[in-house]
């Protein structure tokens, strides 16, 4: 039995979707921060449980062939990069791996997910930090990440999936605070005013917006602020801060104050310009987005016949990437500057196909079912904890021929894409994309396409192409007879045949006995009626 501080050799087997690895030692999972697949590893154990352990690596007996040195000084440390010590190539084997488990474990679907896609720039790829910023005990500032599960700040300002510039800008903030006597804010006893720093880059525009997020309504000495930052780096156009009084993990406040510039920066992306402000959510890989974009774009099978709802729109950027081949565009979100910033972006790029409703999707989809809205297709972008019941309810009702779902949780992806299942909509498609490289993450699209009860391919037909008469020699009278005793016991009259032929309109005469002074004409009874139909099916006469 395995105990705790026990030290084992473990083969490493697996990855968990959180980048740790797993070997096996007495049928027992054992995980292991830091391992790789194929590593071999001295391991201590420091935790057991009835039917886990959990382990730390002594030693690397044989490491993995998909090892590399980490070049990272804090990626132990920081819950950012848990791939930076595997080849990019392993990391895309492992993510596509886990989005295609996902949708079968979890998903229980029948589906191959397709070739991964990456823009294999695995570094200063982000266009956005948020960095909290804290004290150590020595009274020194912090400005970095949060450690893997915790609040403690790990100190890091040249973080490697950032722009190098954002180094110099945080920082400046730092000795801004440092003069202007900004204090730190402190996790622990919730005082202090500097909490976050929060940057954005445009990297098309090379527009720069620096938000501070704040635990006051304002800050002493704003103008010495804009002045420092310029001097650091002349792409600032937006200088914000974002007051965040409650005591909270969510970052940014709902309130802010323009201190310099304008309150937004644009960005260009699928060759369109789009504005975004602060709070406004804005994916962080623009590059990967294209991709992503794309793939959707391909995915819903658009032209300009076709309706597209797109839920949880953001600032309207998938919507409207697709707006030139669609009749019309409609978007829902529930941040009132992010549709402000989606309905700008329409007027910009002078898209006049395209609505935006500040709404909770739910709400907004419940609302547009009963109204009989019937989008042709209805893109899904939801939060990680993907979508609620009522909306794929209200989906479902609106009847679209293609839901193409995008998510950056293949966990909840695969648990709505089975809701969907029991609803008529099979996955059809699935691919991953990597928008973020060297860490866990990782981006997924799929189309989801109505199946049909009875599957049947729709065939046109030229009636006068039939030769409906020819049916008619396909099986002589006697042979049907034959064929109904045989089969269902029953002896049948020509009469009957005749008459059942009649009603399948593959005889044009009218049936030999019927007329002026004959006594009524017997009708073939049910049962015969259906043996004989039988037959006629048997000799492919109907
Ligand atoms: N499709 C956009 C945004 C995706 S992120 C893009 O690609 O950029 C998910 C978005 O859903 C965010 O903008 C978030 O504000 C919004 N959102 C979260 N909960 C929502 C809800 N209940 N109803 C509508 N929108 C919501």
């Amino acid at each position: 039995m395995l105990k705790k501080n026990d030290d084992i050799v473990l083969e490493i087997t697996g990855l968990t979707s959180m980048g740790s690895g797993v070997g096996h030692f007495e049928k027992m999972a054992v995980f292991v921060e830091g391992a790789v697949i194929g590593d071999k590893l001295s391991v201590h154990i420091i935790k057991v449980k009835s039917s886990y352990a959990v382990g730390i690596i002594n030693k690397i007996i044989k490491p993995s062939k998909h090892r590399i040195p980490s070049d990272c000084v804090v990626s132990e440390k920081c819950g950012g990069c848990s791939y930076r010590h595997i080849s990019y190539s392993h990391e895309l084997e492992i993510k596509k791996q886990g989005v295609q488990d996902a949708l079968q474990r979890i998903g229980g679907l029948d589906v191959e997910v397709e070739e991964i896609l990456s823009i294999e720039k695995i570094n200063n790829y982000r266009n956005k930090g948020q960095y909290p910023v804290g004290m150590n005990s020595l009274g020194q500032t912090l400005i970095g990440f949060y450690a893997k599960r915790s609040h403690r700040i790990v100190d890091c300002r040249n973080c490697a999936l950032a722009p190098a510039e954002f180094e110099a800008i945080l920082k400046t903030v730092e000795r801004w605070s440092a003069i202007a006597g900004v204090s730190i804010y402190s996790d622990e006893n919730k005082k202090g005013i500097l909490r976050h720093i929060y940057l954005r880059k445009a990297f098309a525009t090379k527009e720069t917006m620096v938000c501070l997020v704040i635990n006051s309504e304002t800050v002493a000495k704003k103008e010495l602020l804009t002045k420092m930052l310029l001097e650091a780096d002349e792409t600032i156009v937006s200088v914000i801060l974002n007051i965040n009084k409650k005591d909270t993990n969510v970052i940014l406040g709902e309130e802010c104050e323009t201190v310099f510039g304008k309150d937004y920066i644009e960005d260009i992306l699928c060759g369109l310009k789009f504005r975004i402000s602060p709070l406004s959510f804005y994916q962080v890989n623009p590059a990967g987005t294209q991709l992503l974009y794309s793939r959707a774009k391909q995915y819903a099978e658009i032209d300009k016949t076709k309706t597209v709802l797109d839920l949880y729109c953001g600032a309207g950027t998938i919507g409207l990437s697709m707006a030139d081949s669609a009749k019309e565009i409609i978007g829902v979100e529930i941040i009132p500057q992010a549709v402000e910033n989606a309905k700008e972006n329409a007027r910009l790029n002078n898209i006049e196909n395209a609505r935006f409703f500040c709404d909770d999707a739910s709400g907004a989809a419940k609302r547009f079912a009963c109204e009989g809205l019937k989008p042709d297709v209805i893109i899904l972008d939801p939060p990680r904890k993907g979508c609620s019941g009522d909306v794929i309810d209200a989906v479902v009702e609106m009847n679209p021929e293609r839901v193409v779902y995008v998510s950056c949780d293949s966990a909840t992806l695969a648990r709505d894409c089975k809701i969907f299942a029991s609803k008529g909509y099979k996955t059809v498609n699935a691919t991953a994309v990597d928008m973020f490289p060297r860490t866990t993450h990782c981006e997924t699209v799929v189309l989801l396409s109505q199946r049909r009860p009875d599957a049947h391919i729709d065939i046109k037909l030229d009636l006068s192409e039939v030769d409906v008469t020819a049916a008619e020699t396909k099986a002589t009278y006697q042979e049907i007879k034959d064929y109904v005793l045989e089969k269902h016991g029953l002896k049948v009259s020509t009469l009957y045949i005749s008459q059942v032929k009649a009603k399948c309109g593959i005889i044009e005469r009218e049936c030999y006995n019927k007329g002026e002074g004959k006594s009524r004409v017997p009708q073939c009874p049910k049962e015969k009626e259906e043996a004989i139909m039988d037959a006629l099916r048997h000799f492919r006469m109907v």
